[in-house]
């Protein structure tokens, strides 16, 4: 048995009181729920915690048979019925001593077949409902990770853009949300288990336990499987789900969704989704960390004379001064007109490059001033090979 688990307390965390009818704990979850919803509150910790929490108590709470047994286990362990070291799982409820002490609780109770890998929701009802079993598929646990990428316009990548994604995922099954019992039975505590899922033996001095064959470790028994999924309680469902991507998000980064990912088995929570951002290249604006980088075509004579030009950023246009002599290839920097950094604080800077464009053809009149620019230019003393090592 989880100490941690024992000590917490469900109804505290609805907010209603023990002898709250199945209606007003539906009621409080819903409104908990909507509250403290991830996609409300995208990146807040506390409301996340809170969201499980909360989850983990509906979980428990909306199930009559699993909160008979939650209170009864409550009971007991306020009146001091269960040993520090666990209990142990075929002794009876008020037998601290016997063997519990030789049990790994992870062992006993399957821990190490959870996929939940974070001590939440599904390690915890997992040890509490279905012990040791070694059918993974059918005890409470957290839904999976669900992995999926998508392909964003360099401009939507740096500004943020709303997706919709479309995923083929186990999800809870409608008919029977979840509960793998046709619609209007529920599960049943395994008699032979007691609902623990296992069955102990003690030989010598020695404590063995091994998944309860009647109920496959599960702990419960389904007497009227919903034919929907076949008892298993998920299905499988395509679903679009609509994912803000946020700004500033770079190519090949990975964004996580908390609760998007699949529905969690008999009432559990679900995983997250993780999105991997693919950005397609721009055919203007490439990408320096926060800095965006465009070439500027200009002209000879923009660059010996000087001149402004205006030059696309992600948010309107930007008039650029080009100084009398710049150098072909010069970066010129505009601040702040860049990409917009991860979790706000600003943009990084705009690297505008000037890159000469040498006209192929030019009609007469151009040809014979730049001719009679060039002797001029001759005559002022520029010499482009000056100091030039191959002279
Ligand atoms: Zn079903
Ligand atoms: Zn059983």
């Amino acid at each position: 048995m989880n100490r941690e688990w024992l000590e917490k307390d469900f109804y505290k965390e609805l907010g209603i009181a023990s002898s709250a009818t199945q209606d007003e704990v539906k009621k409080a979850y819903r409104k908990l729920a909507r509250d403290l919803h991830p996609d409300k509150n995208p990146g807040d910790a506390k409301a996340e915690e809170r969201f499980k929490a909360v989850s983990e108590a509906h979980a428990v709470l909306s199930d009559p048979e699993k909160r008979k047994e939650y209170d009864e286990a409550r009971r007991l362990f306020a009146s001091g019925g269960f040993g520090r070291g666990g209990f142990s799982p075929g002794g009876g409820y008020g037998q601290p001593g016997g063997f519990s002490g030789e049990f790994n609780l992870g062992d006993i109770f399957g821990g190490a077949t959870t996929t939940a890998g974070d001590g939440g929701l599904g390690d915890i009802l997992g040890g509490l409902f279905n012990r040791g079993g070694t059918r993974t598929s059918s005890r409470p646990r957290r839904g999976s990770d669900v992995e999926t990428e998508t392909t964003l316009g360099f401009r939507e990548a740096a500004q943020g853009v709303t997706v919709p994604l479309r995923m083929t995922s186990p999800a809870a099954c409608t008919t029977c949300h979840g509960s793998g019992a046709k619609p209007g039975t529920s599960p049943r505590v395994c008699p032979h288990c007691n609902g623990s899922g296992v069955i102990s033996r003690n030989q010598g001095a020695f404590g063995f336990s091994e998944p309860c064959d009647d109920c496959r470790g599960t702990g419960s028994i389904i007497d009227d499987p919903c034919t929907d999924c076949r008892g298993t309680g998920i299905q499988n469902r395509t679903r679009t789900i609509t994912v803000r991507i946020p700004p500033g998000v770079r190519d090949g980064q990975r964004i996580r969704l908390a609760g998007q990912g699949e529905a969690g088995l008999r009432g559990a929570p679900p995983g997250d989704l993780f999105v991997t951002v693919h950005v397609s290249q721009d055919k203007v604006f490439g990408c320096n960390g926060d800095d965006l980088t465009l070439v500027l075509p200009v002209s000879y004579s923009e660059l010996v004379l000087g001149t402004t030009v205006l030059v696309p950023t992600l948010d309107g246009r930007v008039g650029v001064k080009v100084p009398p002599g710049t150098a072909d290839g010069r970066t010129l920097r505009v601040r702040g007109r860049g990409v917009p950094k991860r979790g706000g604080g600003g943009a990084g800077d705009l690297l505008v490059t000037v890159k000469v464009a040498i006209p192929q053809k030019l009609d007469d009149n151009a040809t014979e001033t730049l001719r009679r620019y060039a002797e001029a230019e001759k005559e002022s003393g520029f010499d482009p090979r000056a100091g030039w090592a191959g002279a």
